[in-house]
């Protein structure tokens, strides 16, 4: 089996987010303790049936029904994630009734509560801190309260040394188990933040223009190989320098963030967005028509010169130029695409702004005034 497909089946067959690294975790590493579980058991009960360690009916009837769940229990979380927890409980439940057994059953075992202890570490690591709490209280009592039913029974000293034992065991990976989980959410969190300082454009929220650049390399990639059509509006405000020097910096900022919120609720889920300059979007539209372009980046133009953003508790109109490029017969790179559209860009400015324009040089959409106040 390549080693791919290796890895694949210890994860159980699930796919995993960036996001959910620790959820991963649990569930290879629930998928490799069931694995395990099955080779054991098989293990000891080809040793019960070679007469190597009797385990009696009891316990051979519970050793069989284990492996029969198990298998169970593979198979209902074989692939389903959302599974994990049900599935990782059970699993839980199902070892403890098994070391029980043992212990009520595999008289001949002095040491079966050894068990206990694999039970209490693999709990910690397989669901955290507070269910490992729990699984350590019940074990301590489980045994305490199963006694009285053993062949021969523990003694009061063995009892307390187990009871200590078990206690600081549950103690020591309890503060391991806390501290390794929150260090993980803590480090998830930072890579969060991380990826967002270094794609969001802090001011809109939109991508920057490295992160818009690689989204749109990959879109293209995929349009390119399915044959899709597809487009690059660039569009730059009017005049933008004289809203700051009339009206501040914050003000400059204010149409930026209106534009950009105006920008993103007109794209489809499809489609990119990214700030690529100072007062300089560009769009990418995937499987479009010249036509359907072309109409969409007109209604972009009205769209913002209808924003009429409110500054000094006034609305200010403001415009935009916008160059459209498709993608042609010959596959272009994206900056070639993109330095197209902006050529179109410039022509609508030489033009007289506010007004749409196709990079073959078809000027489609005109407007009475050009300045933005
Ligand atoms: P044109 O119609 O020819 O495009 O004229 P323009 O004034 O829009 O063009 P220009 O490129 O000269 O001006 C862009 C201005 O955008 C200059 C710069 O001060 C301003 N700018 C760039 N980034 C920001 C920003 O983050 N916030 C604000 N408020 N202004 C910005
Ligand atoms: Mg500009
Ligand atoms: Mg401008």
């Amino acid at each position: 089996m390549p080693k791919s497909q290796f890895v694949h089946f210890l994860l159980g067959g699930a796919e995993f987010e960036e996001d959910e690294e620790y959820l991963q975790f649990q569930f290879r590493f629930l998928y490799i303790l069931m694995l395990n579980g099955l080779v054991f058991n098989s293990a000891i009960l080809v040793s019960d049936g070679l007469g190597v360690m009797k385990l009696g009916t009891a316990h051979l009837i519970m050793t069989h029904a284990y492996s029969l769940v198990s298998l169970l229990l593979m198979v209902l979380v074989w692939g389903r994630k959302e599974r994990f927890f049900r599935v990782a409980w059970s699993y839980v439940v199902l070892n403890f009734l098994q070391f029980v057994s043992a212990l009520l059953f595999v008289t001949a075992d002095e040491m079966r509560v050894v068990w206990f202890f694999l039970q209490i570490s693999g709990v910690y690591i397989l669901l955290g801190a507070w269910p490992g709490m729990v699984n350590t209280l019940v074990t301590i009592l489980a045994i305490h309260g199963v006694n009285q039913y053993l062949q021969p029974p523990l003694s009061s000293h063995a009892l307390s040394t187990l009871t200590l034992s078990l206690g600081a065991a549950g103690v020591v990976f309890h503060v391991y188990s806390s501290r390794s989980v929150s260090f993980h959410r803590r480090m998830v969190e930072s890579n969060i933040q991380l990826r967002k300082l270094s794609t969001e454009d802090p001011l809109t929220g939109l991508l920057n223009a490295r992160a818009y650049y690689a989204l749109v390399d990959r879109l293209i990639r995929l349009s390119t190989r399915s044959g899709a059509s597809f487009a690059v509006l660039f569009i730059d405000l009017d005049h933008f320098k004289s809203i700051n020097d009339r009206y501040g910096h914050e003000a400059g900022d204010t149409v930026l963030k209106e534009t950009a919120a105006c920008l993103k609720r007109l794209i489809r889920h499809s489609d990119a967005l990214g700030r690529i300059g100072g007062e300089e979007f560009s769009i990418f539209l995937s499987t479009i028509t010249p036509e359907e372009a072309l109409k969409f980046a007109e209604k972009l133009r009205s769209d913002i010169e209808r924003l009429m953003p409110r500054i000094e508790a006034m609305p200010l109109r403001i415009t935009a130029s916008i160059g459209v490029a498709m993608n042609q017969a010959e596959p272009l790179t994206f900056a070639e695409i993109q330095g197209q559209a902006d050529q179109a860009m410039y022509r609508a400015k030489a033009a007289g702004r506010n007004r749409v324009t196709l990079f073959d040089g078809q000027a489609v959409s005109h407007a009475t005034t050009v300045v933005a106040h």
